[in-house]
């Protein structure tokens, strides 16, 4: 039997679930937050890793829910680091009262919805139950870490850490030989400060990553000034941008194929100064057109050549694909770290990591030896959090029967026959393809207003429709086929983890999204069925 009542759960203590506490709180539901840390943060909270950081800007990848939080709260950086980003998470949930309702070191590990009372119970890793009209998923779309099964992963004697499960108390890697496996955006913000730490580091590379200098730098006062100003007007410019953040930054729309070769040159130069994201806006047709985006990725493999001073390493370095595709990494120093006495760079994209040993990895037949060995091999993202808790709706259907095929969901927000329960951020919403902060404070407030619908319409549940469910799991998928998002292995489409369906989960472009969060609004909630 449940030990307790609340009217609504949130699961997770992120940005997503700082602010839906905060609205359902203010809704007058008895609210109560589970989150599995044993504090606040969500991935701040997690990847402490060396180097972590924003790659929205701070300006950006902040709350615009309180206009006085947003004003008072200074961004030391442009990108700002982990610590500071935890910092602020921690601030918001002292500001708004919030840790008090959150139990914390605690895990949701099973939700069954019972058709009779049309409420959830949800058992704790504690072995406690709660019984709950609502129940949301602020799991987070990167909070479930991967690592690889690797033949012998418990035999090394060293130390082991992933990027996203990093010791709170950091780590010393002075003196030590350290070994990295992955190139994606949490190596490559590690590696160039691991690396002038440890006595060497051997990167291991599978497949060679797009990364453009952050250009990060301190925040500069006059700029700051300009924007809060009239901060309102800024967020709802971000808002129109298709990934909802820098509505300032020069964007252009024009083709790069009908660009002379050199303004070509001196656009994507122009773009690679802006840093990071700001590279893919120098033309309008870099992720629709192939050969658009060879000239973008034809300009960073000759600055890899210009920047890597060994031509086999910087040959190595160089990234095959389309620039883009998987998430573009923005750097500090990091091709510059190859040119370190100290870094090695081993290629294991013919030759996989064959096994952990007591003393290090054997690859290409070739044994390592290392003091520590960091996996920097990403997360089981998206879906991953959501199906590792056993998920029961209507009928005692599990969801990861359901979407067995992959994810199926009304607008990222509902999944038929989960009656109230709501994915925040979820797959088949913009999510990982936008500034996430404004994306959660868009579902949070979507799912304050679908429950003050519920109330006000005095139903007990709502369902996403099964007809509405199905035209936007194909409206998604339609939408990234017009781009080159599905043309590689990323971990959009579920690639990275062996065995997850190849389905293309985020929903691509921010501003046509909220249009049709308002029309569905504007049409009484059309896909959303209430139940009496
Ligand atoms: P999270 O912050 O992931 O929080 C989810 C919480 O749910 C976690 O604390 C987790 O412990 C908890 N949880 C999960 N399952 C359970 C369970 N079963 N029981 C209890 N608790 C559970 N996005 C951007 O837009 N810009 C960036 O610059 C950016 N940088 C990033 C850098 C890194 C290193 C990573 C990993 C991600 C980054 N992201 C970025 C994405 C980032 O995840 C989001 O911006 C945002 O922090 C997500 O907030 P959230 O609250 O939705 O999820
Ligand atoms: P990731 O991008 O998925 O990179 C994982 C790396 O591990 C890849 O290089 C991958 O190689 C490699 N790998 C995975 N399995 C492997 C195996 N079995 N053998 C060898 N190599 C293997 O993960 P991430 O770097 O943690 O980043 C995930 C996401 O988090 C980012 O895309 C971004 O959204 C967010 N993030 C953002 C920032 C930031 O700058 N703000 C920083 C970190 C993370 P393959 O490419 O061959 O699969």
């Amino acid at each position: 039997m449940p030990n307790q009542q609340f009217d609504a759960i949130v699961v997770g203590a992120g940005f997503a679930g700082h602010y839906l506490l905060h609205l359902l709180r203010g809704e007058g539901l008895a609210v109560k937050g589970i989150e599995r840390g044993d504090g606040v943060g969500g991935t701040w909270y997690w990847n402490r890793y060396p180097g972590c950081r924003c790659d929205v800007e701070s300006i950006d990848y902040s709350y615009q829910f309180s206009d006085p939080l947003q004003q008072e709260w200074v961004w030391s950086e442009r990108y700002s680091a982990q610590p500071e980003i935890l910092a602020y998470s921690n601030h918001v949930a002292d500001r708004f009262g919030l840790r008090p309702l959150i139990q914390f070191d605690t895990s949701v590990i099973k939700a069954d919805y019972n058709e009779s009372t049309q409420r959830w119970w949800v058992h704790t890793s504690q072995g406690k139950i709660y019984d709950t009209r609502f129940l949301i998923m602020a799991t987070g779309c990167l909070s479930t870490t991967n690592t690889p099964a690797f033949p012998g992963l418990d035999t090394f004697a060293g130390r082991t850490f992933h990027t996203g499960q990093w010791p709170q108390n950091g780590v010393d890697f002075t003196g030590r030989r350290v070994g990295i496996i992955g190139t994606g955006s949490s190596a490559i913000q590690s590696i160039p400060i691991i690396a002038a730490e440890a006595k060497d580091l051997t990167v291991f590379q599978r497949t060679a990553n797009f990364s453009v200098p952050a250009q990060n730098r301190p925040s500069d006062p006059a700029e700051v000034a300009r924007v809060k100003a009239n901060y309102a007007e800024y967020r709802q410019r971000a808002a129109q941008q298709s990934a909802a953040f820098g509505p300032d930054q020069p964007r252009n729309f024009d083709s790069a194929l009908a660009a002379s070769p050199e303004d070509r040159q001196r656009r994507f130069e122009a773009h690679w100064q802006l840093g990071g994201f700001m590279y893919l806006a120098a033309y309008g047709d870099l992720m629709l057109n192939e050969d658009a985006n060879r000239l973008a990725s034809d300009f960073v493999r000759s600055k890899i050549r210009q920047i890597v001073k060994d031509p086999a390493t910087a040959e190595l370095l160089s990234p095959k694909g389309i620039i883009g595709c998987k998430r573009l990494c923005a750097d500090s120093g990091y091709f510059e770290a190859y040119n370190r006495d100290n870094v090695q760079l081993v290629d294991i994209s013919q030759q996989p990591i064959e096994r952990l040993t007591k003393t290090g990895l054997v690859t290409g037949g070739k044994a390592y030896t290392f003091d520590d060995i960091v996996f920097a091999t990403g997360f089981d993202a998206m879906t991953g959090s959501l199906l590792r808790m056993d998920i029961r709706g209507k009928g005692g259907r599990s969801l990861n029967d359901k979407w067995a095929a992959g994810p199926l969901t009304y607008l990222g927000l509902m999944i038929e026959g989960f009656p109230n329960l709501f994915t925040m951020t979820g797959p088949g919403s913009p999510s990982v393809l936008a500034n996430m902060v404004t994306g959660v404070e868009q579902h949070a407030e979507y799912i304050r207003d679908l429950i003050q619908w519920i109330r006000k319409e005095k139903a007990s549940a709502v369902e996403a429709a099964p007809a509405a469910e199905n035209d936007w799991v194909a409206a998604v998928n339609v939408r990234s086929q017009l781009t080159l998002y599905p043309r590689c292995n990323s971990w959009y489409l579920g690639a990275n983890v062996p065995g997850k369906p190849r389905v293309f989960m985020p929903y691509i472009g921010f501003p046509d999204y909220t249009n049709k969060l308002h029309g569905v609004r504007e049409a009484q909630f059309a896909g959303f069925e209430l139940q009496r």
